[in-house]
């Protein structure tokens, strides 16, 4: 498989390493959205949330986690977004799963995203349309 991340884990490719452990990695991302952009991926191969199993998710935040809180202190950022797209249309463009961390200031002028508002009954509606494809 073709998989530039899988590259990455396995030092096929080089990286900014910023951690590493038995079963993820962080390293900084090439076309940072801020300084100090980091992604931290599992190790092995999947390729969204929806592929992943609950247990590497769940290790995958607390890597995040640990790693973020050493961003903010580093770049003196005054919060961190914590973001996974999800499929193309979210903008996910390495079908590896990956966590970005962005460190934010309040002044650092990225855009915020776009707000609305539902029309009457809507949000209700769109609401069960959801609950009913829970499993
Ligand atoms: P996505 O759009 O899939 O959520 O994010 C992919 C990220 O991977 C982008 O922010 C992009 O800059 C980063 N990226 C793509 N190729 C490489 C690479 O070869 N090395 C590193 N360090 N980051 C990469
Ligand atoms: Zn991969």
């Amino acid at each position: 498989m073709d998989c530039i991340f899988c590259k990455i884990a396995k030092g096929e490719i080089p990286s900014s390493k910023i951690y590493e452990d038995d079963n993820y990695l962080a390293f900084l991302d090439i076309n940072p959205v801020a300084r100090g952009h980091i992604l931290v991926i599992p190790k092995v191969h999947t390729a969204d949330i929806f592929d992943t199993p609950d247990s590497t998710l769940s290790g995958l935040t607390a890597a995040a986690k640990k790693v973020a809180k050493a961003v903010v202190c580093a770049t003196a950022a005054e919060g961190v977004n914590f973001s996974i797209n999800n499929g193309a249309a979210s903008g996910q463009a390495v079908f590896h799963i990956h966590v970005h961390l962005i460190p934010r200031k309040a002044a650092d002028n990225l855009p915020p995203w776009p707000h609305g508002s539902y029309a009457q009954g809507e949000a209700a509606r769109i609401a069960e349309s959801i609950r009913e494809k829970l499993e």
